[in-house]
């Protein structure tokens, strides 16, 4: 076995893995960069680029179906090419992946080694079986995989999970999506788009990780208008004698059905890759699935000699925020053991679906635990059923709730479903990071007429609701504010 001493490695050659090691180096070149499988990071190859390409796709089939009521027929069928779709999503994320492999052939070849990485003491890492590498200090950035039930295992190759939609050659016929969250919802309604026949079962009520009740409902409404959305259903699956898939479901209501499908997609959640690690030869602070405990703004967990970045981290599973992570961690690691804390920016999710969903800052339920007493909170709100330009373009459906401290009128959070919600989750995320008030979030111009007067009109119903007399005084707990 080849033994190696060095200063730092970093585990996992994802985005998070890459952004440390180059953060690393700028600190020292003795460290090493660990992968286990290939280069090219989750975001690109299975995850957000390739996905993005399905949805682009599918939306292009859905404009083109849906132009008659602006008086503009285009006459015959609209014809979906399963074969030229999943191309064009297979060659152009190969061009990203393409890019992002060029940056880590960048590093020295001898400094990328191959192989599944676990620790075996404090300080020692073996790869495979063929290294040992004793370092001084660690990232761990193994990334996270989709959860696959083990009564799901008896579907063999009907059960897919996301890496599989994109090899597709071409689109099948049928696809039952498990799981209607950020990457079932994306996924389950592109494919519907594209003409392939989409049932999405939920085990409970929850959509694209929505917790405001008010914005749950209209996301409920809107989506389960378009394709069969089964919340609140169990479901049993066997393969049939064409060695189709079966489902027999029922609901809590009672209602029952079957379907017969090509496919299952698993999306019910991904679980960071920290199970396959050694981690048990460590004495390390974890939590109730096994992730190691890490100060947020440091990444460094109960060992300080060891940080951890990105999916693994099970803090925000996003590709910035492994970006971020990445880089602190990979900072830290270089630095070692002067370490400082580093940016972590306010909190921004989107989901890619029609109508987009967003969450901005402290989602709903996180502001109504913080705040004990609901007097202390303020919510504006705008329907997009009645707003101007998404009237005009057709895409008025959604909702938009904004959250604010009463005593300050300090902008706390927001979570909507609505056209561009992309745009807007980003200009309450920059208020919600310059830590912005909701009278001075009205000072910004708006332009007319666009969809973010929707915005205006959530944020002045939220000040006509508040009350900066300086009389407000009511016992509020905590107050992210201070
Ligand atoms: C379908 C889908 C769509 C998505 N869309 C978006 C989106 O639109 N926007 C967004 O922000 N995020 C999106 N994400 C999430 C985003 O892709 C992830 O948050 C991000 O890629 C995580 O990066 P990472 O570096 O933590 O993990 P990865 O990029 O997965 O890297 C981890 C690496 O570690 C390697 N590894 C694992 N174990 C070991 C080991 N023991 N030894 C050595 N190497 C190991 C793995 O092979 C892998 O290469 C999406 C994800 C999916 C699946």
């Amino acid at each position: 076995m080849k033994q190696i001493q060095t200063q730092v490695v970093v585990i996992g050659g994802g985005t998070a893995g890459m952004g440390a090691f180059r953060a690393v180096r700028n600190h020292t070149e003795d460290a090493y960069l660990i992968e286990s499988h290939v280069f090219g990071t989750t975001c690109a190859r299975v995850g957000c680029m390739p996905s993005k390409l399905l949805i682009a796709a599918a939306e292009a089939a859905h404009h083109a179906r849906h132009t008659a009521p602006f008086g503009v027929h285009v006459d015959g069928d609209v014809r979906v090419d399963g074969h030229e779709v999943m191309r064009r999503v297979r060659n152009e994320r190969d061009r990203f992946v393409g890019f992002v492999v060029e940056d880590v052939e960048a590093w020295p070849a001898e400094r990328r080694i191959i192989g599944q990485a676990r620790f075996i003491d404090e300080h020692t890492v073996q790869i495979d079986d063929h290294t040992q590498i004793r370092a001084e200090r660690f990232v761990i950035a193994t990334g996270s995989r989709p959860i696959v039930l083990p009564e799901w295992q008896a579907l063999g190759e009907r059960l897919i999970v996301n890496d599989d939609v994109f090899s597709w050659e071409t689109l099948p016929e049928s696809v039952a999506v498990f799981g209607p969250g950020v990457i079932g919802l994306e996924l389950g309604q592109s494919l519907h788009r594209l003409g392939v026949k989409v049932h999405v079962f939920g085990k409970t009520d929850g959509v694209a990780g929505i917790s405001d009740p008010v914005v749950l409902a209209e996301a409920k409404t809107v989506f389960g208008e378009e394709f069969p959305l089964h919340l609140n259903t169990e479901v049993s699956t066997a393969l049939d004698d064409n060695g189709r898939v079966r489902m027999d479901y029922r609901n809590r209501d009672g209602e029952s059905g079957s379907i017969t499908v090509d496919y299952v997609l698993a999306a019910i959640g991904r679980r960071p890759n920290v199970d396959n690690l050694g981690l048990e030869n460590l004495d390390i602070e974890r939590d109730e699935r096994g992730v190691p405990h890490a100060h947020p703004l440091t990444m460094q967990t109960s060992i300080p000699h060891i940080f951890i970045a990105g999916d693994a981290s099970n803090q925000l599973p996003l590709l910035h925020e492994a970006s971020d992570q990445g880089k602190i961690a990979g900072d830290n690691a270089g630095t070692y053991p002067d370490i400082r804390p580093g940016l972590r920016r306010s909190t921004i999710g989107v989901v890619f679906t029609d109508p987009q969903v967003a969450i901005v800052g402290m989602r709903y339920a996180q502001v109504y635990q913080a705040f004990k007493n609901p007097e202390c909170v303020v919510v504006g709100e705008v329907s997009f059923r009645n707003q101007g330009r998404s009237r005009v373009m057709l895409k008025n459906k959604g909702h938009l709730r904004v959250y604010a401290q009463q005593e300050t009128g300090l902008f706390l959070g927001a979570e909507m479903v609505g056209p561009s919600a992309e745009h807007i989750a980003h200009l309450l995320a920059w208020a919600h990071q310059q830590k912005m008030t909701v009278p001075q979030m009205l000072d910004m111009p708006f332009y007319h007429p666009v969809v973010e007067e929707g915005l205006r009109t959530a944020l002045r119903d939220a000040m006509s609701k508040l009350d900066l007399s300086g009389n407000f005084s009511r016992e509020c707990g905590c107050c992210p504010g201070e």
